[in-house]
């Protein structure tokens, strides 16, 4: 099985993905998650990630194709992988379909603004495994705390309204073009497109998801 999950920033891609993941036995890829990990470590290049992130601009292709290449080629993707927030761009899925790294289904999560506001005020993540919570719609059970390691929560600086506005400014200009392109040539590049209302629970879109793996 290998899934690319597109939607925009604030659109439940993270949150899906885990459950995803997790019934499929697949690894997630998140280069958000690795450039947060990235941006901890004290170098040039780090100083460089976190000015780009924080401004909510995407980061230069080239920087983000080595690091997905270099990621692809693990062993734990040998049996399917799930692409969450890569490509973003049409650029990096003609890179990624030159090196011969094919996808069987793409999943849009489409919401609208207003939810996306919503959910974005509220949202804390566990950046060692990208673990993402909600205070209001799916918390921690330990205030501040991480499920599984009882580590603290952090509150990701490019969340921040201004920064969020940016960041979907960028979704509307690179990442729209790419999932209408992907729309359009589905049956050119074998691969099953489906949209999925992200307004809905998290509960609901999980069962809708599992429907569309289980029918397809
Ligand atoms: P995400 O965690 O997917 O929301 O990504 C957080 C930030 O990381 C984005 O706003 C971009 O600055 C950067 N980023 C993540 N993935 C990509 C990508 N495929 N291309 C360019 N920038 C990316």
């Amino acid at each position: 099985m290998r899934i690319i999950i597109l939607g925009p920033p604030g659109s439940g891609k993270g949150t899906q993905s885990k459950f995803i993941t997790e019934k499929y036995g697949i690894p997630q890829i998140s280069i958000g998650n690795v450039l947060r990990k990235l941006i901890k470590l004290d170098c040039k290049l780090s100083k460089k990630l976190k000015l780009i992130i924080n401004s909510g601009k995407l980061v230069d292709d080239d920087i983000i194709i080595k690091i997905f290449e270099k990621r692809i080629k693990k062993k734990d993707c040998s049996k399917g992988f799930l692409l969450d927030g890569f490509p973003r761009n049409i650029m990096q899925l003609k890179n990624m379909l030159n090196a011969k790294i094919y996808i069987d289904y793409v999943l849009v999560l489409s919401i609208s603004d207003k939810t996306i506001i919503k959910r974005i005020s509220y949202r804390q993540i566990h950046i060692p495994s990208g673990r993402v919570y909600n205070l209001k719609y799916n918390p921690p059970k330990c205030e501040g705390k991480d499920d599984i390691t009882g580590e603290k929560l952090s509150i990701r600086k490019d969340d921040v309204k201004e920064v969020f506005y940016k960041r979907l400014l960028e979704f509307n200009k690179h990442t729209l073009p790419l999932i209408k392109h992907l729309n359009k040539n589905k049956n050119i590049y074998n691969i099953k497109y489906f949209t999925i209302d992200g307004n809905q629970s998290i509960k609901d879109i999980n069962y809708k998801i599992s429907n569309i793996f289980n029918e397809n």
